[in-house]
């Protein structure tokens, strides 16, 4: 069996540079040389996981096969690379104390001191260690959030320059993704941040093996030049990386930039096969060309940052691209429709969606999305929250009340179509405790689920307390509302579809985790699909290259 190789990654300059994009771009590269790739991020906040946070904060909760709720940048990795992660590829200082203070507690030191080096850099080790033990991972991509220089980071960087000398300097390689700064008033790019970063980085004892330069302008070739100079790494690796059109041109840049053979060289490995772009070209072709335009409304509560929805957004994109349409995103905060602002976007819509989603803000302008898109049969795609709108809408229709909701928005509502789980009835802890993961459901014959689908048992990722109330299925049945997809024992709605409409279909879990560039989600699709269909706008089953499938 092959030695794991490491590659660690870390930021400089600046944050939110595509630091997590490069990573996912560079597992897809080194896939594609034929190895298997395992990617992990060390986020250095003090909560055990993002599942607590606002999205605001955060960005999107992105929840993993095993239930971890993990950083987004987890779903670049899947998407990019085509794989599936577990719990151990999101590391948090949370879970590093919360671990080592509970074997404090429970005496496992006795005796002892516990000190940042070495019990908390263990801890750390072990957690990167288990990448390969639970995975068949033969290169480790691990990236640390933040930026060189942020106080939190300190104990993961430690950690990272200790594992050049306990794994060996020829089973890892560095790399440094900044910034460079450009002057408006000279027109310049500037390197003194990227130098002062790696300067930084060293005074942790990190010499970077390699730099990624990223920036909004070209970068010319003595500009690099100046960069390998005085940060001490090889000209050709130092690798600029002008902001893309495209997030899925990543790959082929990298890889233009002959990034996968120098790190595969300084890591003793030879490329075990010629590695095939062609499917990932096809793709950044694909997606710059001129094609009909679909026009989709994200209805939801969080739209003003655009990464809450990071997953849904790229779904779309990912059966746009398949069914050679160009995506037009209206992104409508539910809370505008309740002051009658913002219906234009709605109105204009070929396909509404509704999100995931939590607490009562926006929720009845999310409803009215849903009656406009069923009285007026424009398709519609629910996740989570917009399964649970699309029922509270659906009861208030057929019994010609309001007085209809979710226990979560209104404990006292007279018909609670949406109510809590069984099991969560005693859960006070918030973190962690909502049904997540993946759990099976079986879908009904003749139904658009089962058809858009193609199989009859599927495995979907789940984030959520509440669930549809049993007692409604027999009178919802009766009014025209299919329950296309259970959990396998019956008792959990897991896909609502309303029968007389062209698409208007709505899952309890989050379709949009498990979509890929290269494999769009079949809702997704038929959703899309529906949505050109509907308003006749010429959209075909794309032919995939062979090298993407
Ligand atoms: N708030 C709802 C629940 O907890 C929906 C959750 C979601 O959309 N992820 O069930």
């Amino acid at each position: 069996m092959m030695q794991t190789k490491y590659i660690f990654l870390t930021g400089g300059v600046v944050s939110s540079v595509g630091k997590g994009v490069t990573a996912a771009a560079l597992g897809r590269l080194l896939k594609q040389h034929g190895f298997q790739v395992a990617i992990q991020k060390l986020d250095p906040y003090i909560n055990v996981d993002p599942g607590t946070m606002s999205p605001y904060q955060h960005g999107e909760v992105f929840v993993l096969d095993d239930g971890a709720e993990t950083d987004l940048d987890l779903g670049h990795y899947e998407r990019f690379a085509d794989i599936r992660l577990n719990k151990v590829c999101n590391v948090t200082t949370g879970q590093v104390y919360a671990n080592v203070i509970g074997r404090e507690r429970h005496g496992d030191y006795l005796g002892g001191t516990i000190q940042t080096i070495p019990h908390i850099t263990n801890e750390i080790k072990r957690r990167i260690n288990q990448v390969a033990l639970t995975t068949d991972a033969e290169i480790v991509l691990c990236e640390v959030g933040g930026t060189v220089g942020d106080i939190e980071s300190e104990p993961f960087l430690e950690t990272l320059r200790q594992l050049r000398s306990n794994l060996g300097r020829e089973n890892t390689f560095y790399i440094h993704v900044t910034w460079l700064v450009h002057l408006a008033a000279t027109r310049e790019l500037k390197t003194k941040p990227t130098q002062h970063s790696v300067r930084m980085l060293r005074s942790v004892g990190i010499s970077p093996d390699m730099i990624i330069a990223r920036s909004d302008h070209p970068v010319a070739a003595d500009l690099c030049e100046k960069i390998a100079l005085f940060c001490d790494v090889d000209k050709s690796a130092v690798v600029p990386m002008e902001t893309a059109q495209s997030l899925y041109d990543v790959p082929m840049k990298l890889h233009n930039a002959h990034v996968g053979e120098y790190i595969l060289h300084r890591l003793g490995l030879e490329s075990r096969q010629q590695p095939d772009l062609s499917g990932w070209q096809w793709l950044s072709q694909e997606i710059h060309r001129e094609k009909p335009r679909v026009k989709i409304a994200l209805v939801g509560k969080y739209v003003e940052l655009h990464d809450a929805y990071i997953s849904v957004r790229e779904a779309l994109e990912h059966a746009c691209i398949h069914l050679g349409v160009e995506l037009e995103l209206s992104w409508v905060q539910s809370a505008d429709l309740e002051k009658g602002r913002s219906w234009e976007a709605v109105q204009a819509a070929h396909g509404i969606l509704v999100p995931g989603g939590f607490g009562p803000r926006g929720i009845e302008g999310k409803i009215s999305a849903i009656r406009y898109a069923r009285e007026n049969k424009v398709p519609y795609l629910g996740l989570c929250l917009g399964m649970q709108t699309m029922c509270i809408e659906f009861a208030r229709y057929i019994y010609n009340t309001d007085d209809a909701n979710s226990t979560e928005f209104d404990p006292n509502t007279e018909h609670p179509v949406i109510s809590l789980m069984p099991d969560q009835e005693h859960i006070a802890d918030k973190g962690g405790t909502m049904r997540l993961g993946l759990y099976p459901c079986e879908l009904q014959e003749g139904s658009v689920a089962r058809r858009a689908y193609g199989e009859a048992r599927i495995d979907e990722r789940h984030r959520h307390r509440f669930e549809f109330n049993n007692a409604y299925r027999k009178p919802f049945e009766e009014h025209g509302m299919r329950f296309s997809g259970l959990s396998p024992d019956g008792r959990l709605v897991e896909i609502a579809e309303v029968v007389d409409h062209p698409f208007m279909v709505a899952s309890q879990f989050h379709p949009e985790f498990l979509s890929r560039p290269t494999h769009p989600h079949p809702l997704f699709y038929e959703f899309v699909k529906t949505a050109c269909m509907e308003h006749d706008i010429p959209c075909c089953t794309v032919a995939v290259p062979e090298s993407l499938k």
